[in-house]
């Protein structure tokens, strides 16, 4: 066993910030646990006032918990806070990629966000939702934007039928819409141009270059040339441009720098009679996973991006645009913990003890594919001291099936339940079945109330696709 550093926590009550002023102010992306995690008298964790033990005995393990409040709370956030700094019109729209499914899209429906969605599957959930919620053709058209380097032409269709607007990314889309409007005999599509700028982040840096190597987007030095492509077509409606630069970013400065190339090429836009009153800023605020991460708050973020368009647009001569945020783990990351049941423990004397769950890179492929780091509590005993340094492996037939690498526990018996935090974006959305693993359910937490809105997959459900040829029965 690893003696546990001095600055960690002792207990999982420590994850618990109590925050005086409530949970409203509070910036849920710098929340580990969602803003309604509590502590009962049975010492086991609750969200949204229910007891996760008790749901786990009641929807089965592992399962994925979503806390409402702090969902509507990101959302609210960000959409008030941009009434605030910005002095134009504002949209927020969820990057429905972190997670698509009827339920988030109708609660985040209901915050009056839009939609940001990447393929026809994803364009169908959302469109379905909205559709049973009672919205009309006209709003679920103004709610989404359909982006995606390679859009089919089935997909595009189904894009132009819904009327939403299509975030053109290339040539080839460019010069494929104009033909479909025209097969539908629609009279103009509403369309974003998705531009490259030459900034890349990682993590927690950027560079700034001229050029980048991406497979998103219009390389600016072409953007005369797009602009006088689409002046000629009358079929287009160019409503502006759109930029995302990447992901899990911890500083303005990036986006800030965005906004003001953004500007600049709005401007020449402009130069080429395109009024183009829209400018799409992304999405890319960090959260935090780890007691070590610092991103800004939601707060901050839209703040510092608001000032940097009005600035810019001051300094361009160029009257607000409509100013367009597309999040997505900002937005559902900390609304959401894994609950997993610990099974197995093998103890490498000296060297590492592993705690096996019943779960692991199927309901969340991040570790394994991102190296990404998560935090871990015990939930049926929140107040044991934390006294070991372990390694949390999955159950599939892969040694790189590990959630986390050192966290720190109190000691664990099979049959506990370890919660893993921050888990809303990209792990139901990347979900698998590998190994033949059903996938989660997941349930909707609020006031004392646990809403399914996923079902756990069956076995049966496993081989619901499967085909067994006639000729391999005899
Ligand atoms: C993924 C993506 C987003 C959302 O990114 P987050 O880091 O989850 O906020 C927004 N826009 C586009 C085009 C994306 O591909």
């Amino acid at each position: 066993m690893i003696a546990t550093p001095s600055t960690t926590p002792h207990t999982g009550q420590d994850y618990l910030q109590k925050n005086p002023t409530g949970t409203e102010t509070r910036s849920p992306n710098q929340s580990l646990l969602p803003l309604t995690a509590n502590i009962n008298s049975r010492d086991n964790l609750e969200i949204g006032g229910c007891d996760l033990k008790t749901l786990v005995e009641q929807f089965g393990s592992p399962l994925y918990i979503l806390d409402e409040i702090t969902l509507r709370t990101a959302c609210r956030q960000y959409r008030d806070f941009f009434q605030t700094y910005y002095q134009g019109e504002s949209q927020v729209i969820y990057a429905s990629k972190a997670w698509s499914s009827l339920a988030v899209v109708a609660v985040i429906a209901t915050e009056d966000l839009g939609f940001d969605v990447v393929s026809g599957g994803e364009l169908h959930t959302t469109q379905k939702a909205l559709t049973q919620m009672g919205y009309s053709n006209q709003e679920i058209a103004q709610k989404i934007y359909f982006h995606g380097n390679n859009k089919s032409v089935a997909e595009l269709k189904q894009a132009i039928e819904i009327g939403c607007t299509i975030i053109v990314d290339n040539w080839v889309e460019l010069q494929t819409i104009p033909q479909l409007a025209q097969n539908l005999s629609q009279q103009t599509i509403p369309i974003l141009i998705r531009l490259t700028p030459g900034i890349e982040c990682h993590t927690h840096d950027y560079i700034r270059t001229g050029h980048l190597d991406s497979k998103f987007g219009f390389d600016p030095n072409q953007i005369e040339a797009v602009f006088s492509y689409i002046a000629e077509q009358k079929s287009l409606d160019c409503r502006g441009l759109h930029a995302h630069i990447g992901s899990q970013i911890f500083e303005r400065q990036p986006h800030q720098d965005l906004a003001g190339v953004l500007v600049e090429w709005l401007k020449i836009g402009q130069e080429y009679g395109l009024t183009l009153p829209v400018l799409n800023i992304g999405g890319g605020l960090g959260i935090r996973y780890t007691e070590e991460d610092d991103p800004p708050s939601i707060e901050e973020w839209v703040k510092a991006v608001s000032e940097a368009v009005m600035k810019a647009c001051q300094r361009c001569g160029v009257p607000l645009p409509k100013l367009i945020a597309e999040p997505g783990r900002s937005l559902i990351g900390s609304a959401c913990v894994t609950a997993y049941t610990v099974g197995s423990q093998k103890e490498i004397p000296e060297l590492r003890t592993y705690i096996a769950v019943d779960g692991g890179m199927s309901d969340n492929p991040r570790p394994i594919t991102y190296q990404s780091a998560y935090s871990v509590v015990l939930g049926n005993k929140m107040s044991a001291q934390i006294n070991q340094t372990v390694t949390i492996a999955g159950k599939h037939c892969e040694s790189g099936d590990i959630l986390i690498k050192d966290a720190q526990l109190p000691q664990t018996h099979p049959g506990d339940i370890l919660v893993i935090m921050g888990t809303g974006a990209y792990n139901y959305s990347m979900a698998s079945n590998y190994n033949r693993l059903p996938r989660p359910a997941a349930v909707l937490v609020n006031n004392g109330e646990a809403n399914l809105i996923l079902r756990r997959e069956t076995y049966d459900d496993l081989i619901r696709q499967d085909c067994l040829p006639q000729k391999l029965l005899s």
